[in-house]
């Protein structure tokens, strides 16, 4: 008679069980909501935060949409150098502004493209061909941190510039090499170093030039200035890698830049030249243009291609060129 009472307790208390147990548990340990939809599978583990936003990359960074590429604007102005960089979270770049012929030209350009303020500002060193056009860019936007190496002139250019600088209380940051830009170098997948100047006196100004090199995710971009076989070799003693898809020719490809041993250890597939048509230094110099081809680069020069836009999403990268 016990056993059979137990019998019929067991099996009331199992019944309950199975009627009610599921959604007890389902409570405790979680089942619809918690486990397999929104939280876990859905927003965190596979979505947003986890996978896309926080761990992969730089913070802004979305690979699915066009916000995530870096552009790289090689802008033709002549004889001079000008670069303008758009970084995936939106930060905007401009190295060198021309000569001053140039310079309403790159308003414009900048303009054109959306942007009313320029994050950073690097005057590679401080001739007219790569400062010319500085001042009226300066007068039009406004813009963030100027950067210039430790190296002075007495022209006027330069002093305008100087003065332009100091009336809209800015200050120049100096720069050489590991110089720190910004905080552009917030994640793995973006960096942003100074290769040059890694000296502090050179006979010419051409050495002083800030040597940039971005790499975003597998692709990795050169900017020269005109710095010369000096600071060349300055940067390989230094073991610098100065590897890079694309480099922006030291000096207009002038003889007095692009070593054969610094050629080879770039090993660029594009190197393009920044000069003008006709010009009276003769850039660039055949057999520099001869060593570069022989290492394996394909050559674009703006004085026959005139503006070129590199595209980047990290992987792989687009040159497009404004003339045929
Ligand atoms: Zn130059």
């Amino acid at each position: 008679m016990k056993a059979k009472r137990l019998w019929i307790g067991m099996l009331g208390l199992l019944m309950c069980f199975l009627l009610c147990g599921c959604n007890v548990l389902n409570d405790i340990f979680g089942s619809d909501r918690y486990d397999n939809g929104y939280y876990d599978n859905g927003y965190y583990d596979d979505g947003y935060y986890d996978n896309g936003y926080y761990d992969d990359g730089y913070q802004p960074y979305n690979k699915s949409t066009t916000a995530s590429n870096l552009i790289s604007h090689y802008i033709d102005v002549g004889q001079g150098d000008c670069e303008f960089i758009e970084f995936p979270d939106g930060q905007t770049m401009l190295i060198d502004a021309g000569p001053a012929e140039s310079g309403s030209k790159i308003v414009r350009y900048i303009r054109n493209l959306g942007y009313d303020y320029i994050d950073y500002i690097i005057a590679t060193h401080p001739h007219a061909d790569h400062i010319g056009g500085m001042k009226q860019v300066i007068d039009a936007f406004d813009f963030g941190t100027v950067y210039m190496p430790n190296a002075e002139t007495n022209t006027s250019t330069y002093e305008k510039l100087l003065t332009t600088i100091k009336n809209k209380n800015k200050k120049i940051k100096t720069a050489k090499a590991k110089t720190k830009i910004g905080n552009l170098n917030n994640s793995s997948y973006i960096t942003v170093e100074t290769l040059a100047p890694n000296g502090n006196e050179y006979e010419s100004l051409n050495d002083y030039s800030v040597v940039l090199k971005i790499t975003y995710g597998k692709v990795r971009l050169l900017y020269m200035g005109d710095a010369e076989t000096i600071s060349e070799d300055e940067i390989l003693k230094k073991n610098y890698d100065v590897s890079a898809d694309v480099i922006k020719v030291g000096h207009h490809g002038s003889a007095t830049s692009s070593s054969q041993k610094f050629v080879n250890r770039v090993k660029a597939q594009y190197a393009i030249f920044s000069l003008g048509a006709d010009n009276d230094y003769h850039h660039p110099h055949t057999q520099v243009v001869n060593r570069w081809k022989k290492a394996g680069a394909q050559i674009l020069r703006t004085d026959e291609y005139g503006t070129m836009v590199l595209t980047t999403d990290g992987n792989t990268f687009d040159i497009d060129t404004e003339k045929e």
